[in-house]
């Protein structure tokens, strides 16, 4: 009984939080059996990573017929790379995430991984080989174990014990009155937002994609935490290929590339000390955040 009402109980939390972005929109395809805009072209072949290298060529895009939102932007993550994608609100960051995934196509132009067009590849390689951190995480009423090894179906147990390590999170877990079978959720043990956030970075490493999409991962974090987890996200993505959506600069500062997206166009793009010296947009926001900060 518990396994036929497991879907059901997930769907409901699941409900609850797609509306806020890229939330776990992995879990919300393999939940529910949505008709989703876009279709496996026939006899589509599976994405083969090699060189994990994202290239966005020349994409229109909008949600609506007469509204475009993207207006033909291109720029490469080369991989291995760690690229940040700034701007103002309502810019078109997310969005870039959500065509990355394949939540829709571009109406022109292409997203290319290693060479090969994300369109005409099958949904499942494509989101296999992306592991999201998402800003808020959905966890399942079930075990912290369960909740890990979700990123990836049959993980091991010593496969989630890896990725919990790597996370940070495995001192924490070795605490609990059960370990990895404690469980959590509505019913159980509530984590704090920087524990969730930790078990969403396991739950995204126990799938080891060469690419990663960090979604401003730790907004809902105070300044100590957020560092804490900022370090272990560099850590985690040095190898991979990251592209970071952010509001606030002071996370992404670091990054070999940024980005400055404003109303669906590249403004700039540089480094930080780069686009700081160049006293456009970007050192704009910059210098209103840092005078945010000392209020
Ligand atoms: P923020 O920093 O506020 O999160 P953003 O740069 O991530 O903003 P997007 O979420 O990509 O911006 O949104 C870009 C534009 O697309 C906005 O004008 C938004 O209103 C619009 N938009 C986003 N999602 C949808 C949707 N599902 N349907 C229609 N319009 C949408």
């Amino acid at each position: 009984l518990i396994q036929l009402f497991r879907p059901l109980d997930m769907l409901g939390m699941v409900y609850r939080t797609v509306r806020q972005g890229l939330i776990d929109m992995a879990e919300m395809f393999r939940l529910i059996d949505t008709e989703t805009e876009v279709k496996d072209a026939p006899a589509a072949p599976a994405l083969v990573v090699r060189q994990p290298t994202v290239v966005f060529d020349d994409v229109h895009f909008g949600y609506e017929p007469d509204r475009e939102i993207l207006h033909g932007l291109s720029f490469e993550v080369p991989a291995g790379k760690h690229v940040a994608i700034v701007g103002p609100s309502g810019a078109g960051k997310s969005t870039i995430g959500r065509l990355l995934f394949r939540f829709y196509d571009p109406w022109q132009g292409r997203i290319l991984i290693d060479g090969q067009d994300i369109a005409q590849v099958t949904q499942a390689s494509l989101r296999e080989s992306i592991g999201i951190v998402p800003q808020d995480s959905v966890l399942f009423n079930d075990t912290i174990g369960y909740n890990i090894a979700y990123g990836r179906g049959g993980a091991s147990r010593e496969a989630v014990v890896a990725a919990a390590a790597d996370a940070s999170i495995m001192p924490f877990i070795e605490r609990l009155p059960d370990g990895l079978d404690t469980e959590v959720g509505e019913r159980g043990l509530k984590l704090s937002g920087g524990e969730k956030q930790r078990v969403a970075i396991a739950r995204t490493l126990v799938k080891n994609p060469p690419i990663l999409l960090l979604d401003e991962a730790t907004s809902a974090l105070d300044s100590r935490t957020e560092q804490e987890i900022l370090a272990t996200l560099h850590r985690v993505s040095e190898d991979r290929t990251t592209l970071a959506i952010a509001h606030r600069l002071s996370t992404i500062a670091d990054a070999d590339r940024i980005l400055v997206l404003d109303q669906g166009r590249l403004a700039e793009s540089g480094t930080h000390a780069e686009l700081l010296q160049a006293r456009g947009l970007y050192a704009e926001m910059w210098a209103r955040q840092q005078a945010e900060r000392s209020d």
